[in-house]
């Protein structure tokens, strides 16, 4: 049977028998790959503790006609701080939900995908505000993908709408396009006004770094909130189906 080396961060896992496991794992090179750990479930097992959900591994897999199967692995990151924290816990677990909800084997953008979910994993361990995280997260997850929320011109007619303050304390947005309509096409699509505070949050994500601390001490709860609400929905209406976390997530 071939084999193969990749690095992956468990995704879900769910029992098979009396002692197996099935996984499924984020990697680096492969995309989303299902393979089973067989006797994970047994006290004296090797795997045991490395492969929960949440930790990234060092994997030794071989390929199966349906399932690969893991020989070895060795973990590389377990995440402990996340473990040790419900709300950075129930973000994290947000990630892995939308990864593993638009994955596919096979995917040509593996690589940045997997390292997107690295580097936020890593950075939500010494986060103070999980939902800013988690708008930074969905923000670039939707850039790689291309289901990129539009903000700067008309979704619809591509005209510039251009957000100059002053002018606007609110913006026609239509969710099933996925972007902000200009006052021509805004009275014959379907939208709902989002606040220009709002808009604001979406924002400071467009560029590749995070908002530095001065601009996150501006940024308002309630603002963050909606933000992330607005993402929800638009993920939700791209995604194969409606990702669960957000309802954790809403109630803490
Ligand atoms: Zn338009």
């Amino acid at each position: 049977m071939p084999t193969y080396n990749d690095c992956g961060i468990v995704l879900n896992s769910y029992d098979l028998g009396e002692s197996d496991k099935i996984l499924n794992i984020y990697t680096k090179e492969n995309g989303l790959v299902r393979a089973v750990v067989k006797g994970v479930r047994k006290p004296l097992s090797k795997f045991s503790g490395k492969v929960d959900q949440l930790s990234c591994c060092y994997f030794h897999l071989a390929n199966g006609k349906n399932l690969d199967t893991v020989c070895d692995c060795e973990q590389v990151n377990s995440f402990s701080l996340l473990r040790a924290n419900l709300a950075l816990l129930t973000s994290a677990v947000l990630f892995l939900e939308i990864v593993g909800n638009f994955a596919h084997e096979d995917e040509t953008d593996s690589l940045h995908i997997y390292d997107l979910l690295y580097e936020s994993l890593d950075r939500l361990q010494r986060s103070s505000n999980p939902d800013l995280d988690s708008i930074s997260f969905i923000s670039k997850f939707l850039s790689i993908n291309g289901y990129k929320p539009q903000f700067e011109t008309c979704v619809s007619c591509a005209v510039e709408v251009g957000l100059a303050p002053a002018l606007l304390d609110n913006f026609p947005y239509s969710s099933i396009l996925g972007g902000i309509l200009c006052s021509n096409c805004s009275p014959l699509i379907d939208n709902k006004s989002i606040d220009l505070d709002v808009l604001k949050v979406l924002f400071e994500f467009e560029s590749d770094d995070f908002p530095s601390r001065n601009i996150q001490e501006e940024l308002k709860s309630k603002n963050i909130r909606s933000a992330l609400e607005l993402l929800r929905e638009h993920l939700d209406i791209r995604a194969k189906k409606k990702i669960k976390s957000f309802d954790l997530v809403f109630s803490l």
